[in-house]
């Protein structure tokens, strides 16, 4: 399928402040190290608590990135910082709007590299879905960005910086001084379903998202934010442990056999394992449903038995779940096709008779190429072929 022309597609060059100056970029930093570095610089250790949190409000409350705005600081104290920071977020290299109002920005971060970020407005709140790595070093057969070679993982300045970006655009930061209702606001919800697997970059995501969900930020509850992971097992109790934020799984077969091939990392961690360690998932309640997504690939994971099986992996584990059903979303070269909505509708009946929610996914901004699992820096040189594709997708 060809995607058609994106409504609009504008050229934006945020003039870039200049890293090679040596200076430390604040964004990003923990409350902690941030109140190292004020304190390298000069800043009394008594102060430090203070000013940390004098910055941080400007920086992450009021999106303030020049010092001199920042007027309950010192003048003195305020040239002090410039000389020795800056206030950086990625670079947004386009904007493209989709026509049912979904967002992609194209950004660019340090070594020239692109990462893309999609803002999905619904009723009642906006869900920005944010990237955790260039490309991913997984290669799950179905998804675009495992086909792209080249990666590496964001620092959590990037991560958060595309929150960051998307407040810019929307023009969301409130006024110095004033906090907005969180019912008015238009970025609400934070997906780590974008480019990479969040949970390879642990320590660069968890810090991330703990400056996101700071009450003097960014203030994004944690029943706000969801990660998404292809199950890499031994960081699932970490994630609850150290972010506490909602999860959810890129389950996506019920057998092995088949996931093995879907999403090769089952190698490592196969379903047991990896239903083990939701069951673990500790804070699990009703309201903190495990989403369990499902793309649905014609002939290959969506038959009836499936559907009967996905609801035994759940049931037996005893797993409080949601299931997302995602139709697949093509892309060049794809080796799947989408399932019918006949076969998928029916396999959303079998799981909702079953007890489970199932809602389908419906894609947004497929005009753009914005939809889960259609994300690849186009600017991206270093790809796979087709053939390598259909080869590791085990069709070759
Ligand atoms: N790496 C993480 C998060 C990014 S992918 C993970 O795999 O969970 C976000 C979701 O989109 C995952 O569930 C992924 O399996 C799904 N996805 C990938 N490619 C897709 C495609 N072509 N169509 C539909 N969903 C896709
Ligand atoms: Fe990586 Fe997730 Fe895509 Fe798999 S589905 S290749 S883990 S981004």
């Amino acid at each position: 399928m060809e995607p058609t022309a994106p409504i609009t597609q504008d050229v934006m060059t945020i003039p870039r402040k200049t890293d090679d100056t040596g200076k430390r970029n604040l964004v990003g930093m923990t409350r902690d190290q941030l109140r190292d570095a004020l304190i390298a610089v000069g800043t009394p250790e008594k102060q430090a608590k203070m000013r940390t949190g004098q910055v941080w409000q400007w920086i992450y409350q009021w999106g303030v990135r020049d010092f001199d705005v920042m007027t309950n600081l010192a003048k003195p104290y305020r040239a002090l910082l410039a000389e020795n920071f800056v206030i950086e977020i990625p670079e947004v290299v386009t904007r493209q709007i989709s026509e049912d109002g979904t967002r992609k920005y194209l950004v660019r971060i340090a070594g020239g590299h692109e990462v893309e970020v999609v803002y999905i407005p619904e009723e009642g709140r906006g869900t920005l879905c944010i990237s955790s790595q260039v490309g991913c070093t997984l290669t799950c057969s179905f998804c675009h960005t495992g086909t792209q070679k080249l990666v590496r993982n964001l620092t959590s300045a990037e991560i958060v910086g595309q929150i960051m970006v998307a407040r810019d655009d929307l023009n969301e930061w409130p006024e110095p001084g004033t906090r907005k209702p969180d019912e008015a606001r238009l970025l609400s919800n934070i997906v780590l379903m974008g480019m990479g697997e969040p949970l390879y970059n642990f320590e660069n995501v968890r810090d991330a998202m703990l400056i996101a969900m700071d009450p003097e930020g960014i203030q994004l509850s944690r029943r706000r934010i969801t990660l998404s992971t292809s199950g890499v097992v031994p960081e699932i109790a970490r994630t609850a442990e150290e972010i506490g934020c909602l999860l959810a799984i890129s389950f996506h077969a019920t057998t092995d056999e088949v996931r093995d091939k879907l999403v090769p990392i089952n190698k490592r961690w196969n379903i047991e394992e990896l239903l083990k360690s939701l069951a673990a998932y500790p804070k699990v309640s009703n309201s903190e449903r495990i989403t369990f997504e499902y793309v649905m690939l014609n002939g290959v994971n969506d038959s009836v038995e499936d559907a009967h099986r996905l609801v035994d992996h759940i049931k037996r584990h005893k797993i409080a779940a949601k299931i997302n059903l995602i139709p697949f979303n093509e892309w060049p070269g794809a080796p799947y096709k989408r399932s019918s909505n006949n076969r998928i509708h029916a396999f959303a009946d079998i799981i909702h008779e079953a007890g489970f929610a199932s809602p389908i996914r419906r894609p947004r901004g497929e005009d753009i190429m914005a939809a889960c699992g259609q994300l690849k820096s186009e600017t991206e040189r270093a790809r796979k072929s087709k053939r390598q594709i259909e080869a590791e997708a085990g069709l070759g």
